[in-house]
């Protein structure tokens, strides 16, 4: 099998090369080309730690894997992130183990790639101007990867913990944009793109701050509980997401599904809508897509990865 160490990620996977393989696994899914697995995540009781597994099957690409890993809150004492994860992929024609790939940096940039994929087909024309919600490890990511598929002009950002916002500051002046820290009314009103990457167990982007015509890319609730959006603008925006049966369950959806807000069949797949089945954006209404993160976007990345490590000599062969 082939090991491609986490140190060796920053060189080899680019956000364009995650970006393409984003957008193609989304199109195979869209396809029923290519499905993901039931996913685990458990509580282990030992450490805070959450633990779980994300996996498919792309017959497209004839990728098969999964991602282990999870959230361990208590890294810092060892100096290292709290995400920790490793993307395993498996030969389809045989079963064997084909490749072990460090997944912390694939997993911000497959989650950056799928917000980007999500703005450059649902963004309304003339988008300028971003409005980021969250200021944590993948905000940077996010940020960066909005920028190379939109041509926004300046950056708005809110957090719930203002002291962080210097790390949007930070990126929108590597990007060359102006930024400014707003409060969310002023964000809703007037950002064209939103994106929403934060841990929050509540509302914060409540109905009445979005003016629209706008696209918010809801990227942060991956888990049962959380939630960044108020349920009334989600109730009555265009819904998209990367995989419906996640949405309703983990993601930003759950919340309009059991309040009966949201009907299943109202929400639509992004891979549709880069396929073309699905018209996507029809006039200057407010879209959602609901980022929740599925196993093959782990797994599109890492198979990427492992040919580039194999051309440029730094995967390492190992028997098993
Ligand atoms: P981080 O710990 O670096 O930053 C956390 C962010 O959430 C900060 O903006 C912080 O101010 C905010 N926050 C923390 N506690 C909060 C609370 N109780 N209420 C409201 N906001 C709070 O985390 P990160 O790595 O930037 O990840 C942000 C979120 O994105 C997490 O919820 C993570 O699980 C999620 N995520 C989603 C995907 C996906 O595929 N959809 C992938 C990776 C991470």
């Amino acid at each position: 099998m082939w090991v491609v160490p986490e140190k060796e990620i920053a060189g080899l996977m680019t956000p364009e090369a995650a970006f393409d393989a984003i957008e193609s696994v989304f199109a195979s899914m869209a396809r029923r080309k290519a499905y993901n697995f039931p996913v685990v995540r458990e509580a282990i009781g030992y450490e805070d730690a959450l633990y779980g597994f994300k996996g498919g099957f792309d017959a497209a690409a004839l990728t098969l894997g999964l991602k282990a890993g999870g959230y361990w809150p208590n890294n810092q004492k060892h100096g290292i992130i709290n995400h920790q994860s490793t993307v395993f992929l498996f030969d389809p024609d045989t079963g064997r183990v084909a490749a072990a790939v460090g997944g912390n940096l694939l997993t911000a940039l497959r989650t950056a790639a799928a917000s980007a994929v999500s703005i450059k087909h649902l963004a309304p024309k003339g988008a300028s101007v971003l409005g980021m919600i969250g200021a944590g490890h993948q905000s940077v990511f996010q940020m960066k990867a909005a920028a190379r598929v939109n041509k926004f002009e300046r950056v708005l950002g809110w957090n719930p913990h203002p002291e962080m916002l210097g790390r949007l500051a930070d990126t929108a002046a590597e990007l060359g944009l102006p930024f400014e820290a707003v409060e969310l009314d002023r964000l809703g009103a007037e950002a064209d793109v939103i994106i929403a990457i934060t841990s929050s167990f509540a509302p914060l982007l409540m109905d009445g701050h979005v003016k629209g015509p706008t696209h918010i890319a809801a990227m942060g609730t991956d888990t049962k509980g959380k939630q960044e959006l108020d349920p009334a603008l989600v109730a009555r925006a265009r819904l998209f997401t990367d995989e419906i049966a996640q949405s309703v369950s983990i993601g930003e959806y759950q919340h309009v599904i059991a309040g009966n807000l949201v009907q299943q069949d109202a929400i639509g797949e992004l891979g549709a809508v880069v396929t073309g089945d699905n018209p996507g954006r029809e006039g200057d209404e407010v879209t959602i897509f609901d980022g929740t993160g599925v196993g093959l976007q782990d797994l599109a990345v890492a198979a990427a990865v492992v040919e580039l490590a194999k051309q440029k000599g730094v995967a390492q062969r190992v028997e098993i």
